[in-house]
């Protein structure tokens, strides 16, 4: 489907699409390059999803690549990964090697677009060496991380920051996760689509359909954390907490989730999730698809509160979902969740399960303030993580890259 921004018109008024049509004039025929490492799952991914059609839409020549790569080099970039939100991973010499060479192989198939883009977005650590492998390119390369980096493990930040410093700019989520680094730092809240299929209104009847597909009873309270499996979403620790909730409420919880193409360890946290939740017929574990937006949207829906208890978030796509969609978070007290979740207001911050089982408690036994605190999230994200935002942002700062040095001033 071709994405047209003023289908957003009626969400965010006309004035925001009207700025945004000035700054695609600004920036007619710019040839603009996202690289990441997966099509589907995952933040990026979604983000990729909508931004590059509407890009497109407002006359920016916009592409998204993939870099292609085998088990053992998604082995080493999910290293990478947990190494960068602080875990301390074992990254040996052959594997930096392995990774290179694997960033070299992409960049032959790549080498026109990217020698050629006025812009170069590349997305996490994965493809952060092409630029390196680039040294007649044209244009600005901007670094996009997407992952809380506020506490790096140092071994494996000292060995990135080499691919990282050469570029123009780097973009991240919080403050926090600002590094030392030789060039200009931006902060961009990711951001969801009001009109994609994970996050549009569905009908009565799509909702009672996934109701009876999952067999969910909708009489009972219904606790959802839908992520990928991955250990930083602690989706134990959502078991734990729903164990508490359980002795004194009679919840359901659904654990949802797929794979990532650049997530290897997917099945195996999955399996350690099965055996936490010994077979009870009320925890729902899923493994869904990766185009089972429709489904997710679905049971954000239906859910009464969403979980993300994460003990790393660079920022929590699936606490915006949840928090469009009217209902109250219980988040971890980490990254990005931060800045979405706010005490008493749009939900609560969590560290343990006990605490997550504390606030689950008080919210289902305060309908009125679940209620409450619902409309507060949908108006928040309204103001602050929808895509046309994320879009201005994006689209700033590319002008100010391509027009640094020279004296325009630049008037949206
Ligand atoms: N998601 C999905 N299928 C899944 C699990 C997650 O489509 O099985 C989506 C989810 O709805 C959200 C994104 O993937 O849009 C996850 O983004 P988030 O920032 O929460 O976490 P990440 O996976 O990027 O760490």
């Amino acid at each position: 489907m071709k994405l047209s921004l003023e289908a957003y018109e009626n969400i965010v008024g006309p004035s925001v699409i009207q700025q945004l049509c000035r700054l695609g004039e600004k920036l007619k025929d710019t040839r603009v390059v996202h690289i990441n490492s997966t099509r589907e799952g995952g933040g990026v991914a979604e983000i990729l999803m909508w931004m590059v059609p509407l890009m497109q839409d407002i006359g920016i020549d916009t592409c998204w690549e993939v870099i292609k790569g085998n088990t053992e080099f998604f082995t080493i970039t999910k290293s990478i990964h947990n190494g960068l939100q602080g875990e301390p991973v074992v990254i040996k010499k052959k594997d930096w090697d392995t990774y290179f060479e694997i960033n070299a192989q992409n960049f032959q198939e790549l080498k026109e677009i990217l020698t050629e883009a006025d812009i170069v977005v590349i997305h996490d650590p994965q493809p952060a060496p092409l630029l390196s492998l680039c040294p007649e390119r044209k244009g600005k390369w901007i670094w996009r991380a997407h992952i809380d980096i506020s506490h790096p493990f140092r071994p494996v930040w000292k060995a990135l920051k080499p691919f990282v410093e050469k570029f123009d700019a780097s973009i991240f989520s919080m403050n926090q996760f600002a590094q030392p680094l030789p060039h200009d730092q931006f902060l961009v809240a990711p951001s969801i689509d009001p009109l994609s299929d994970k996050n549009i209104e569905l009908t009565p009847l799509e909702l009672e359909s996934v109701r009876a597909e999952y067999d969910l009873d909708l009489q009972r309270p219904l606790l959802v954390q839908i992520s990928r499996f991955d250990r930083f979403k602690d989706p134990i620790g959502v078991i734990q907490a729903y164990r508490l909730v359980r002795k004194i409420i009679p919840a359901q919880l659904v654990l949802a989730g797929g794979g990532a193409s650049d997530d290897p360890e997917g099945k195996e946290v999955m399996e350690e999730v099965l055996e936490a939740a010994e077979n009870d017929p009320d925890i729902h574990i899923l493994l869904l698809p990766p185009n089972a937006h429709r489904t997710i949207n679905a049971l954000q829906r239906l859910a009464d509160i969403i979980i993300q208890k994460s003990t790393k978030e660079g920022f929590g796509l699936t606490v915006t979902e949840g928090l469009w969609k009217g209902k109250p978070v219980i988040g971890g007290d980490v990254g990005g969740i931060q800045r979405q979740v706010i005490d008493n207001h749009t939900g609560f911050l969590v560290n343990t399960p006990e605490g997550a089982a504390h606030w689950i408690r008080f919210l289902l036994h305060h309908p009125g303030r679940m209620k409450e605190m619902g409309k507060t999230a949908q108006e928040f994200v309204r103001e602050n993580f929808l895509l046309t935002r994320h879009l201005r942002e994006y689209l700033t700062l590319i002008l100010f890259l391509l027009r640094k040095g020279k004296t325009h001033t630049i008037l949206v």
